[in-house]
């Protein structure tokens, strides 16, 4: 079996996709990026290629904050072109990817083609990214299955809490301010979704994204953040197929592409 690896070094997670020669995902999977993106890499990669049993990958394109770290990689890529193409491989009536890792988010506007055609980036504050949402989450004593999941009962009659701080080191202050005053955790954590969507919204503004929008990254698997998405552009939002390896599959098809594969 001849095997193409897109791996993709997160801040967050390390997440790997091997694609065979037809083009179909053979094997994938995410671990928490750790102390060593390299290493966690190389873990992950062998054991994929192993339960596949395959010695070596044709090709390898590594994308992600760790990029330029691994050196079996025959290319690095940006994750701006691996979610934009993985994105529009599954989904190539997708004009506008919506990005949302651990420590940056993206919007990333595709041609008819799927090629990026304009992107904007926040990559300098934790605010508005999956970061964030985790500090919150453990802030008030919640899982992030059970941040998103008590959301919409919350907020039926209420709505959101607003929160004003956008950095997430006031935010948390902020949020522990909130709690001492006796306000609901869910109103209080769907304040903090409606502010990430609207840094989210001001992104998607600048490269004049237009619908379809399709959401991928790891924060695209809280469906809450989905439903604060879609509520501030008001427009449906759809959760990208596999979110979280849309970059390291975009990684893989590039690594095809590099053998003239489609
Ligand atoms: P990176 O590529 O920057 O390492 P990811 O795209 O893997 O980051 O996204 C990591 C973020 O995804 C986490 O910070 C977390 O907020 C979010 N996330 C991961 N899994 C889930 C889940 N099951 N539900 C909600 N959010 C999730």
């Amino acid at each position: 079996m001849k095997v193409w690896l897109g791996l993709d070094v997160g801040s967050t997670t390390t997440k790997a996709v091997c694609l065979d020669e037809s083009g179909r995902m053979v094997a994938h999977g995410v671990r928490p990026t750790g102390i060593s993106g390299e290493t966690t890499a190389k873990d992950l990669s062998k054991e994929l290629l192993a339960s596949l049993g395959v010695v070596a990958p044709i090709r390898i394109v590594a994308t992600g904050y760790g990029r330029a770290r691994i050196e079996e990689a025959d290319k690095a890529v940006t994750e701006i072109t691996c979610h934009g193409r993985g994105v529009s491989f599954l989904h190539p009536e997708a004009r506008t990817v919506i990005d949302i890792g651990g420590q940056d988010s993206k919007a990333i506007r595709l041609a008819a083609g799927g090629q990026v055609e304009d992107f904007a980036m926040n990559d300098r504050c934790a605010a508005g990214t999956g970061a964030f949402l985790d500090v919150i989450a453990r802030r008030l004593g919640m899982t992030l299955d059970e941040l998103s999941a008590a959301l919409g009962d919350a907020c039926a009659e209420v709505g959101p809490l607003p929160v004003s701080s956008t950095c997430v080191v006031f935010a948390e202050s902020e949020v522990v301010g909130l709690l001492a005053q006796g306000h609901a955790p869910a109103r209080i954590a769907a304040g903090i979704h409606q502010a990430i969507a609207r840094r989210t919204v001001t992104l998607i503004r600048q490269v004049k994204g237009e619908p379809p929008y399709y959401f991928s990254g790891g924060v695209a698997r809280n469906q809450a953040m989905r439903a604060a998405l879609a509520n501030e552009l008001g427009e449906p939002v759809v959760c990208a197929e596999h979110p979280q390896l849309c970059g390291a599959l975009g990684a893989a098809l590039v690594a095809r592409a590099l053998d003239g594969l489609a």
